[in-house]
């Protein structure tokens, strides 16, 4: 699996890296000299375990969706429940790896951005429960679509810092943590919330969700015998797909799609699908990935019915393991995955998070495809509370 692993600058071949102020390569070498510590310590990885355990409500089930199967005629359909984790999605294996982290590294206060509000919410969660102080930056037109978000961040003793520059979304947020994170550095500690960013970020935040896949194939093991044939996930930062995949990517004989935001149409502005339409590279916010922008580098404004995929550049792991074809990436559009979230919450009961019913519209159109006797597992990366407004006023 050493393929796998970035090089000592965090670059996966070409992508990843760290292009930050000057001021931050000193904290983000601190940073990594202690995720390096405490990645093999025994007693940080056991307290790890063991929040995700009785805090988180870990493991997640793999549910075996037999009506989904049956209306779509073709391969068996498991999905992996991290809707059922605390908070609501699989933001929180995360948060409580870099918390911990955080607090091994003595740091009396955290910082975050959040779009859709999903890592906020986990991130004060995680904060009150450990006692430290949480500070999240959240774009104004963000907090206004998402009000439920602020107000549960504000109960769990999060200070919300509303962020009025650009387009006032998650792409500002960042902008502003990482301002913050330059100005007070010392005793602060920023919590990035997908598998983006400078160095060591897409590294850690894909080992604390790689939890995922474990869990996963020791379920499938258990109930099948055997490896799946295909894994489906969205794609936004790519934290919740790299935490499926990973743990597979040595098993060749196990495809895995990731599936992007496809907007309402296929012209800049109108989606956020990073590999599906142009191809350029370029930096954004500490690392180099694929990236949507335009003839002048400047960054593309992006459109998606969900929050949590609607970004411009993918996490660096990614765009190496496109340009490999280890992954393939595809799109689901708004209207495929409004048609999806009202599918599965009427055949299996389970109300997707907009973002994941995106997998599980590329699922629909896969899996009459595929033999009865081949098996797909398709992430669930949260639970569709917080969209229930927005789909049945549609
Ligand atoms: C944040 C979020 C995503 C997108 O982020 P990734 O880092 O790509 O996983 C997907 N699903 C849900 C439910 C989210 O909250």
């Amino acid at each position: 699996m050493r393929i796998y692993e970035p090089d000592d600058q965090g670059y996966w071949g070409e992508y990843g890296g760290r292009f930050v102020p000057e001021t931050l390569i000193a904290p983000l070498d601190e940073l990594t000299e202690a995720y390096f510590t405490y990645r093999t310590d025994a007693s940080f990885q056991s307290e790890y375990i063991a929040l995700l355990h009785d805090f988180a409500g870990r493991p997640t089930p793999l549910y075996f969706a037999e009506r989904l199967t049956k209306k779509l005629n073709g391969a068996k359909i498991y999905l992996k429940r991290e809707d059922i984790n605390h908070t609501g999605a699989h933001k929180i294996n995360n948060c409580i790896g870099q918390v911990l982290l955080a607090r091994r590294m003595g740091k009396r206060r955290i910082i975050a951005e959040t779009g859709a509000g999903q890592h906020g919410v986990a991130t004060a969660a995680v904060c009150a429960r450990a006692g430290i102080q949480c500070v999240i930056y959240m774009g104004s037109e963000d907090m206004r679509r998402q009000e439920l978000n602020v107000r549960r961040m504000q109960l769990l003793g999060a200070e919300v810092l509303e962020v009025n520059s650009g387009s006032q979304t998650l792409k500002d947020a960042i902008n502003e943590a990482l301002r913050d994170w330059v100005t007070n550095v010392a005793d602060t500690y920023y919590l990035l919330g997908s598998a983006l960013g400078p160095h060591p970020y897409p590294l850690m935040v894909r080992d604390f969700q790689s939890i995922i896949g474990r869990e996963v194939r020791s379920q499938i093991l258990e109930k099948e015998g055997r490896s799946p044939d295909l894994l489906i996930a969205c794609v936004g930062g790519g934290s919740n797909s790299i935490g499926l995949f990973y743990e597979f990517l040595g098993d060749p004989k196990v495809r895995m799609i990731g599936v992007e935001a496809g907007g309402i149409g296929n012209a800049s502005g109108q989606h956020a699908a990073r590999f599906s339409f142009d191809h350029s590279i370029g930096v954004l916010q500490g690392t180099k990935s694929y990236l949507l922008q335009d003839l002048h580098g400047q960054i593309s404004t992006t459109h998606s019915i969900s929050a949590g995929l609607d970004y411009a550049s993918v996490g660096p792991e990614h765009a190496f393991l496109h340009d490999r074809g280890r992954v393939e990436y595809t799109s689901a559009t708004d209207d495929e995955t409004l048609d999806a979230f009202r599918f599965l919450s009427a055949t299996e009961g389970i109300i997707p998070a907009l973002e994941s019913a995106h997998a599980i519209a590329h699922l629909i159109k896969i899996a009459g495809k595929m033999p009865k006797d081949s098996i797909i597992i398709c992430n669930l990366s949260g639970r569709g509370d917080k969209d229930v407004d927005r789909v049945t006023n549609e």
